[in-house]
This record gives C-alpha cells, structure tokens and sequence, in this order.
C-alpha cells in the first residue's frame, strides 16, 4: 500500500530499472467483479499491475453522492490480495489537492457530446484532472478502463492522445451480472425491488438494437425504449444513439458504427450503461 507520490516514484523507478512493464488501474474502489476484470486485463498486459483506489471529489457535482458513496476498504483489499497485485496506490484528499490547488484540464470533443456531461456538468473535468495526475504519478505503460463508462472511456483516450500521455488506453468491455445488470459500485444503493427493475435498461437497450438492425427508425425505436425503461419505474435522463467512436449525432444506422447510451434514475440512484449495435 502506498500513500504518498515519492514512494510510489521510488518503487515505479524501481520496477523500471527491471525493465518492466507497468499497468494502472484506476479506480474508486467499492471494487466489484468488473474491476477485478480490469485487472486482470492489466495482467496481461504488463508485468506489473498498480490499482490506484481514491474516491475523487472534484468529478462529483455538489448534490451528488461524494459523501455516500460506497467505500468497502477491507473487502477490497482483499480481493485486490487474490489477483496478485503489485502495489495498491491510495493517496488521501490532500496528497492528490494540497492546499493551493487550482488546475483543472477542460476536456472538450466526446466531454462535450451532450451526454453525460448535460447531467453532470463537474464530471469529466474531475476526472480528467484526476486521470491525469494519476498517469503523470504512475506513468504507466498501460491504463485500463471499463467500456461501462463509455463516454469517460472515450473523453481519457482523446485527452491521452491530446496531452501526448503515453500511456496506452486500453477498454475492457461491461461485466455484467447475470441477469444482464452492468456491475456498479452504485447497484449497492438499490433496494429489493429497484434491484429487479434494475435489468430493464439492459434489456432494453437490447431490444433497441435488434429493432435499429431490422431496419427500424432511430426516432421510433429510441421514443419505444425511452417509454419502455419509464414504465418500469425508472425516469430516463437520455437514451441516444452515437457514433461509436466520437459519440457524434447520427441520423441513420448507416452512419455508424453505432453505439446506444442510457442514462437513468431508479430511486435515488442513477445507472448508466451502453452497448454496441
Ligand atoms: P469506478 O470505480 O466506478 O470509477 O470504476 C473504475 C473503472 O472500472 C472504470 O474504468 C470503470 O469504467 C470500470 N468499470 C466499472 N464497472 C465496470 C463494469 N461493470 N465492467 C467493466 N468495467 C467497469
């Protein structure tokens, strides 16, 4: 475990003496199956995994759930145990913001496609000054991230690009529970019921591209879907089809590669998910 940047310099200039390769996994920690993927998915890649677990304030807008949300220290630690990983990074509040800070990257292009961003105007700035700080921390040759977070996937890969990062960015498609529900840190807050409602966004988002393949409108498949993820409880922040890649509007499936997004709150918890079309 290591908490402080000039330890962690000292064990990544360490390791880089070996020529070793490294991979980062950022993280928030509340790890679930779909982290433990993304390690693993680092473990193959490079020869040693670094799992950074620090639940970052500056990406949670202030009526949102920085205070609540779920933080399993122990539990983590121990699954983290079972993977053989190298070095957990866990820096506090003050080693990543000291007293004085005061810059934040403005990520623009897919951080600005009206998605995610429309509902969390703080988010991808947050994590974009935190990504960054951790791959400037770590210098990683690898960084992993889940394709759940499509949008953040896309936004850390542009900013990678456009900063001249050399870390790679590799995706790491959705684990899912087996009745189709994107593994989240966030499915803890459900309760019973909203939990077996909770599948429908999958569900839907897979009827909708069945029906985009058999040549049905965008309009009409998104308004039936929308509907569909309402009438079982949920209140849909948006429901769209993008261009896989930049996340730009389209008008008709051959504008693709297509990509289907929803965002929605169940309760007082908000899911996300996608899925190729
Ligand atoms: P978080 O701790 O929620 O910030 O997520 C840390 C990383 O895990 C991000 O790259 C997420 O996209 C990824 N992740 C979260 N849930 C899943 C999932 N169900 N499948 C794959 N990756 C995931």
């Amino acid at each position: 475990m290591i908490r402080a940047v000039a330890p962690l310099r000292a064990w990544v200039s360490h390791v880089r003496t070996r020529d070793e390769t490294v991979a980062l996994v950022p993280t928030m920690g509340a790890l679930h199956k779909g982290h433990l993927a993304l390690v693993r998915l680092a473990r193959r890649r490079a020869d040693r995994v670094v799992v950074s677990i620090f639940v970052n304030p500056t990406q949670f807008g202030p009526t949102e759930d920085f205070s609540s949300y779920p933080r399993t220290w122990d539990g983590d630690i121990a699954a983290l145990s079972q993977l053989s990983v190298d070095a957990i990074w866990a820096p506090n509040i003050a080693t990543m913001y000291p007293d004085g800070f005061a810059t934040r990257i403005v990520p623009g292009g897919p951080a600005v496609a009206g998605l995610e961003d429309k509902f969390r105007p703080h988010f991808f700035g947050g994590v974009c000054t935190v990504v960054e700080k951790l791959l400037l921390q770590v210098a990683p040759d690898f960084a992993t991230f889940g394709e759940k977070d499509y949008q953040q996937l896309k936004v850390v890969t542009a900013m990678a690009r456009d900063l001249d990062i050399p870390a790679k960015i590799i995706g790491l498609p959705t684990v899912r529970e087996k009745d189709g529900l994107a593994m989240s840190s966030r499915n803890a807050y459900l309760s019973a019921d909203e939990r077996k409602i909770a599948p429908t966004l999958y569900l839907v988002l897979q009827e909708c591209a069945a029906q985009l393949k058999a040549g049905q409108s965008l309009a009409q498949t998104l308004g039936e879907g929308e509907a569909e993820i309402e009438r079982s409880g949920f209140s849909v922040d948006y429901l769209e089809a993008r261009h896989a890649e930049t996340l730009a509007k389209i008008a008709t499936l051959a504008d693709g590669p297509v990509r289907l997004l929803v965002a929605a709150k169940l309760g007082r918890t908000r899911l996300i998910d996608n899925i190729a079309v």
